[in-house]
């Protein structure tokens, strides 16, 4: 596994994800333990840890494709809001160093706290079927 990285593996279809946009610099998944109903991870397909080592180039398009994304997210789900999550260093509660953003749908009052669910493989990937957008 190149780097030793799950998010490089997922990146190199080494591990299957369940997709939800890919174009040439980043992909967009499913975390396989939400937050909350289309919670999303996106990354660039090129390796950096974090925020601090990743070029101003990727960060500028890998945010431009965060609020692609998010834009989606809100009328596909429908969602009413989310939450922009970015974890970096241990410390911070980052697990994977691959750098990540997390889109985190949000609805109504409904009170999340950030704890991760075990995802339902089945309901994430007929979710990932339905939202899935065009690259
Ligand atoms: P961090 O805490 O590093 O900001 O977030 C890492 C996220 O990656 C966690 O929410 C975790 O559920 C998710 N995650 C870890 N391994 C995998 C995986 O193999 N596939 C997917 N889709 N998500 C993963
Ligand atoms: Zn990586």
């Amino acid at each position: 596994m190149k780097n030793n990285c799950v998010f490089c593996a997922i990146a190199a279809n080494e591990i299957p994800s369940f997709k939800v946009y890919e174009d040439d610099l980043v992909l967009a998944y499913l975390d396989i333990n939400p937050f909350s109903k289309g919670h999303t991870l996106v990354i660039p397909k090129e390796h950096s840890s974090g925020l601090l080592d990743t070029p101003d180039e990727t960060l500028a398009a890998l945010v431009a494709r965060v609020k692609k994304v998010a834009s989606h997210l809100k009328a596909a789900l429908p969602c009413d809001g989310f939450n922009i999550l970015q974890n970096n260093g241990e410390a911070a509660g980052q697990t994977v160093m691959h750098i990540h953003f997390h889109i985190v749908p949000r609805y109504g009052k409904e009170d999340i706290s950030f704890i991760s669910q075990k995802g339902d493989m089945d309901e994430l990937k007929a979710l990932a079927d339905r939202i899935r957008m065009e690259g």
